[in-house]
């Protein structure tokens, strides 16, 4: 449909060729329509009046308006340091009104004993609020339109500044795109649900979140176009999900056989835990439904994901099927054959392992009994997908770890056979609730919430810099008693501060500190060769070294029982789950283990929440769950890349949970009646929705740090 909104933004008057440029390539903006969707930020409410205690108290004020009288003022200093200062002050505190070079203009207009309004960017210095170049106005008679109105910052980076792309002129453009185009925005969404939500209309939204006439209408135009997004988004995703039911049936494993039975009453060596327990009746229901199973098994590290995946296999294997199971490398598709494979040689299950590294003639094997139907268990890497290789009647598959996974490369796997197979995807990553509701939208979610009973859970301390000695300490004793320790440093970067240890000054400092030949150090960090790391890492494996030096590489796959105690230095530089998943590589043998959090003295409110949920909590959901309130979903992912995948311009996953939960129930109710979208009344949605369902919505979840 061609409109005014897909106009290039080049034709902005304004903008022209060069900015638009810019604004293409940097902010993904093209046409008319996705500037109108490029929202502020924040607002700046020049309708408050700040006190001078609230603005030096609130942190999260950038810019404010204070009204204060003046009490005296002069130019103090000398040369370059030569400034202009105002000492003002109302009735909670005083101020600084600071000018480097002020001009005539200023000197001239202020009074001493006069009251001002001075708004600009607040900051503390020696205890005293100060503001640099405020900007003045006299109360009431000085108030412009301007100074009494609320508007909205664009956000903006350094070039796009440079190319006079700022918050000002993004600003002037959008005034002009809305005089344009506003008597053509159409609602989108259906009568029935602006009524029963009492929503504002999408014109009047998109004018208040540029231009707020008021408070009250910026926060309804917000939670329309919150509302909104999170709707279309949902109802895509449930969406999909009617579609695949509607289309196929699922594989019918019909009843529980020989085989499952045998594995539970001879091969295991431990009760299953309640959760377990539950997942596997979870799973036994959906592939007795007749519906094709999608299901996400999350569970932290060590909850036993392994068993519970094994048993459903044994099921599919029970009713005439092949299963797979595939993990993203392959050393963990090694491991997994060697714990799965000589449990079901015991009970006549026949299992192969696949892997790019597996010799041709053996791999002729494979093929065979794989077509043949000899081949029950199929366990490997991305060698499973790849087109040549073919199942006589593949019924379930496992995919570990599915962060590494993209949903083309599962759709991959289903394409195996004529029916799809039943899937589960298995993973230790948690994934907040309204992350995977959004996500993995499609796919039902069972939780392992409970660990194999007699673990330990890891103790977890947090010191200041100022008490390594005592921790030095701490490390002494365990090594006495014969355990090992890991030290973590936060990345090596060229371009981060000097203040930030690095590993290698923490290798020395930590040599020196425990001096050889008594104790022997490695160091692993991602910039050595990998034949360098390897050999640290199997040194320390060995037991030949009682101390690791490391930075987060050693998040992925190292598995030291003996390793009890894990420092992390500069813990505050670290994202919750990232702390959690380095926790998680001690507590892996019966000893008690310990976590050990260092940071500077001076933290960050948001560092010191960090530190108090790692001490306070083990639980990987409730984690996961505080990260993302506490950075947000942007930064969960470390790049607006990734932001933009799921292409949420103003909904927020973590603070706006609450509206996603609502509006999941909203979608549900829609398609209960509806199922396809296909009925007049949900035509505008229908058409939302096809929109959005050309855009991919996976997410690649190792990159959550
Ligand atoms: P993950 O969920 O990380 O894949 P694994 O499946 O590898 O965990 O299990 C971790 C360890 O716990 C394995 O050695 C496994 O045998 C053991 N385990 C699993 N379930 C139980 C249980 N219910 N009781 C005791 N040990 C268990
Ligand atoms: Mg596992």
């Amino acid at each position: 449909m061609d409109s005014i909104f897909s106009s290039d933004i080049k034709y902005l008057p304004g903008v022209g060729q060069g900015k638009a440029a810019i604004i293409k390539r940097d902010l993904d903006i093209h046409t008319y329509g996705d500037l109108l969707q490029f929202y502020p930020y924040r607002y700046i409410d020049r309708t408050r009046i700040y006190t001078v205690r609230e603005a030096m108290t609130d942190e999260s004020l950038v810019l404010v308006q204070i009204k204060v009288r003046v009490e005296r003022m002069g130019a103090v200093g000398e040369g370059a340091r030569r400034r202009f200062v105002v000492v003002a002050r109302d009735a909670t505190g005083y101020v600084d009104l600071i000018w480097f070079n002020a001009a005539k203009w200023v000197t001239d207009k202020i009074e001493v004993g006069r009251e001002y309004i001075a708004f600009g960017r607040p900051s503390i210095y020696n205890g005293m609020l100060s503001m640099a170049h405020p900007e003045l106005d006299i109360p009431m008679t000085g108030a412009s339109k301007r100074t009494m109105s609320m508007y909205g910052l664009y956000s903006s980076t350094e070039r796009l500044n440079r190319a006079g792309v700022t918050s000002r002129n993004i600003t002037r453009w959008m005034g002009k795109l809305l005089e344009m185009t506003s008597s053509h925005i159409e609602e989108t969404l259906p009568g029935y649900i602006i009524e029963r939500f009492g929503l504002l209309g999408r014109r009047e939204s998109l004018v208040n979140i540029h231009f707020p006439q008021s408070a009250e209408l910026l926060s309804k135009a917000q939670y329309r176009l919150k509302f909104e997004e999170l709707l279309i988004l949902q109802l895509s995703i449930l969406r999909q999900r009617n579609v695949r039911v509607v289309r196929g049936s699922g594989l019918v494993f019909a009843s529980v056989g020989e085989k499952f039975n045998r594995y539970y009453n001879e091969c295991l060596e431990f009760d299953l835990t309640g959760a377990q327990k539950r997942v596997v009746r979870e799973v036994r229901a959906d592939t007795r439904s007749g519906r094709q199973m999608n299901r996400l098994l999350q569970g932290d590290v060590g909850s036993g994901k392994t068993v519970v995946g094994l048993m459903c296999m044994l099921l599919a294997v029970d009713n005439g099927y092949q299963a797979a199971m595939m993990a993203p490398t392959e050393i963990l598709a090694s491991q997994h054959y060697a714990s799965v494979a000589p449990q079901c040689e015991k009970i006549g299950v026949k299992v192969a392992l696949l892997t790019g590294s597996t010799k041709r003639g053996e791999r002729r094997e494979i093929d065979e009994g794989l077509r043949s139907g000899e081949i029950d268990i199929l366990i490997g890497t991305h060698a499973l997908i790849e087109d040549s290789v073919k199942f006589a009647n593949l019924g379930f598959v496992i995919i570990d770890e599915q962060h590494r996974f993209g949903v083309i490369q599962r759709s991959k796997l289903w394409t195996k056979n004529e029916v799809e197979p039943h899937v589960l995807v298995m993973t230790a990553t948690p994934i907040p609730r309204t992350l995977a509701m959004t996500v993995y939208g499609d796919l039902d979610v069972s939780v392992i919430d409970e660990l194999p009973p007699g673990r330990k859970p890891v103790k977890t301390l947090h010191f200041f810099d100022n008490r390594r000695l005592q921790v030095f300490g701490f490390m002494r004793d365990q090594i006495d008693k014969g355990r090992q320790v890991y030290v973590v440093y936060p990345l090596v970067k060229e371009s981060e501060k000097m203040d930030y240890k690095n590993v290698e000054d923490g290798y020395e400092s930590i040599v020196r500190a425990f001096p050889p030949p008594k104790y022997a150090t490695v160091i692993v960090h991602g910039q050595m060769k990998p034949q360098d790391k390897d050999y640290g890492m199997n040194v320390f494996k060995r037991g030949h070294a009682h101390i690791m030096v490391a930075t987060s590489v050693i998040e992925v796959g190292v598995n030291v029982p003996n390793a009890t105690v894990m420092v992390i230095e500069s813990a505050e530089r670290f994202g919750l789950s990232q702390l959690h998943q380095l926790r998680g590589r001690v507590g892996r043998g019966a000893e008690q283990s310990y976590c050990i959090l260092m940071t500077g003295n001076k933290l960050s409110a948001d560092g010191r929440k960090r530190m108090e949920a790692m001490v306070r909590t083990t639980d990987g959901f409730e984690l996961s769950e505080l990260d993302l309130k506490l950075r947000g979903y942007g930064d969960l992912e470390g790049t607006q890349q990734s932001g933009n995948m799921l292409d949420l311009k103003i909904a927020s996953l973590g603070r706006d949970s609450e509206l996603l939960q609502m509006v999941r129930g909203v979608a549900e109710a829609i398609l209960e009646e509806d199922e396809l979208l296909a009925s007049d009344k949900n035509s505008r949605l229908l058409e939302a929705v096809r929109a959005s369902d050309n855009k991919d919505k996976t997410i690649d979840f190792s990159r959550i740090s």
